[in-house]
């Protein structure tokens, strides 16, 4: 029975993972099976967010390869293959847009490169919410550059433990079952080297996508072991896709990236069918942690990929302590009026 009918019947526990017929999208994987999102007790409650972005991950590259634990994830999960990132379509620009909830010109990072003296990102993020209130953030990369995105103090640890992904979900990983913060964002290099060097979807990067699956396995297998995945939320996606050997947002093949939300109160299989902008992962991320939304921020939380329960029984009003904890966005000389906020359009590629 599909999730929504056993919400519309008043079941009292989270579904079987089954999802519904009419939502054909991944064969079976091969691998052993990885623990499905736990069911919780109602109210159901996401107590932490991880964020995986797979640098350079292209859609297309994920279900050309469609590894293992991307597969089983993903018969679990809500996803979309259309999600977007912002038309600066680079490393440093895409993911401050995914941890802030703004575009570029209002999170002012508009260079691609570690530049120190610049400063930091602009807006409020993600990390500041969950700093601010005390519950603690982390972010563990393979690109020092992303360090711009991270106000001093923001995060408990920002740490660049090797470029590819091996050593940096060595360490996410153990510190994720150690410390319990609320926000965690874990970022996979080795799509976007291939890529780059090798080519997109060249047989070396559809390796690279592989090698990042076998990542993920380890933040799973250990975030299971120690019981998190009852209540964390998990999203995957990507800060831009490429083409050839680079990546300007100039075309759909660049800015498409995948997205995927797992965890309790996610629906099981679910296609999502609504637009997804990368910055909705900021509000989302908000939004399920009870947090209010950013002032200015153009992202919105993708509700599609909740059951109605878990939607009637999150967002701001659960907590509503937190009011004003986050700074408005700073104003820069050049900074454009609010009005020129807007979503991309679908069709702006
Ligand atoms: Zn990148």
């Amino acid at each position: 029975m599909a999730a929504l009918e056993l919400a519309a019947a008043g079941c009292k526990r989270h579904p079987p993972v089954t999802r519904p017929a009419s939502v054909a999208v991944v064969p079976p994987a091969p691998a052993a099976p990885i623990p499905a999102a736990a069911p919780v007790d109602r109210p159901r409650r996401i107590k932490r967010v991880v964020i995986i972005s797979e640098d350079g991950l292209r859609p297309d590259a994920l279900m050309n390869v469609l590894p293992p634990v991307h597969a089983e994830i993903m018969k679990h999960a809500a996803f979309s293959l259309q999600a977007r990132t912002i038309r600066r379509a680079s490393t440093l620009p895409s993911h401050a847009a995914m941890l802030s909830g703004f575009d570029v010109k209002q999170h002012g990072l508009y260079w691609n490169s570690w530049k120190p003296e610049r400063g930091y990102i602009q807006v409020p993020t993600i990390f500041d919410a969950a700093e601010q209130s005390g519950m603690g953030a982390a972010a563990f990369v393979g690109k020092k550059k992303l360090e711009h995105i991270a106000h001093p103090g923001s995060v408990d640890v920002f740490s660049r433990s090797g470029y590819f992904c091996k050593k940096v979900v060595e360490e996410a990983s153990q510190y994720l079952v150690d410390k319990r913060p609320q926000i965690e964002f874990i970022h996979f290099s080795d799509p976007d080297d291939l890529g780059h060097s090798d080519g997109w979807m060249s047989n070396a990067q559809l390796e690279a996508v592989r090698h990042t699956d076998r990542c993920l396995r380890t933040l799973l297998d250990a975030t299971a072991a120690a019981g998190l995945d009852r209540d964390t939320l998990f999203i995957i996606s990507a800060d831009h896709g490429g083409h050839g050997h680079n990546h300007s947002g100039k075309i759909k093949e660049d800015r498409l990236i995948p997205w995927i939300a797992w965890g309790p109160g996610v629906r099981a299989g679910h296609r999502i069918v609504s637009p997804i902008s990368t910055v909705d992962t900021a509000a989302t991320t908000l939004w399920a942690l009870g947090y209010p939304p950013t002032p200015g921020a153009i992202g919105r939380p993708v509700l599609e990929a909740f059951d109605p329960e878990t939607i009637a029984a999150s967002g701001p009003s659960r907590t509503g302590t937190l009011k004003g904890f986050l700074k408005p966005p700073a104003k820069s000389s050049d900074e454009q009026s609010s009005s020129s906020l807007t979503r991309s359009p679908p069709t702006s590629f």
